[in-house]
């Protein structure tokens, strides 16, 4: 697996001390209330998994699945839940987690069905933002680190469901993917 990595962006010892400061600021930020914890599965299960252990106040722990369909090259995504009802978090202060923030068509899609079903307040939540510009309006109000425009691997993040178990993230060497 290692081989196939072109370069480390992010060690594992930068994961965990921006995972941490990020839970502490998120923590103090929502002291008071408790927190509904949406996460969008498989590629944030490891940035959930470190974000919510260092929190001490009391949330609650959704997860969810999202599909996207996309025609073709537009940026009209259509993304489609499963594994959760969103009634399930309405009048209730919600973070939603994912891994990445690339396109933006998943967490746009995601929390305006939280919003759609009545969810008091949403607040999006991402380990890491891709420099690029997005096809929908939508920012993370929360992250680790922005990085270039590269398709990354680790920490949760996979190439054909692989990958997701290295400690660190790095650039995924071209030849893997390229014929
Ligand atoms: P978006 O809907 O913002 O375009 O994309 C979000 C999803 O695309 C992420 O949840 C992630 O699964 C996937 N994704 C986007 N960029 C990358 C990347 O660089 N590496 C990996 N492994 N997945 C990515
Ligand atoms: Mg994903």
């Amino acid at each position: 697996m290692q081989q196939d990595i072109q370069k480390v962006i992010i060690t594992e010892g930068e994961i965990h001390s921006m995972v941490r400061a990020l839970a502490h600021r998120i923590q103090a930020e929502h002291n008071g209330e408790t927190l509904h914890v949406v996460a969008i599965y498989d590629g944030s299960i490891l940035f959930l998994a470190d974000l919510i252990r260092h929190m001490s106040i009391p949330l609650r722990l959704y997860g969810l699945r999202a599909k996207s369909y996309f025609g073709g090259t537009q940026s009209t995504g259509r993304v489609e839940i499963s594994g959760f009802d969103p009634a399930e978090v309405r009048g209730q202060p919600v973070l939603l987690v994912d891994d990445i923030l690339d396109t933006g068509l998943t967490l746009h899609a995601v929390r305006r069905q939280l919003e759609e079903a009545g969810a008091m307040s949403v607040k999006t939540c991402v380990f890491l933002c891709k420099e690029r510009i997005r096809e929908v309006p939508v920012e993370a109000d929360y992250h680790c680190r922005t990085i270039p425009d590269e398709f990354v691997v680790g920490y949760g993040l996979d190439y054909r469901g692989l990958y997701r178990n290295l400690p660190f993230v790095g650039i995924l060497k071209r030849e893997v993917y390229l014929p």
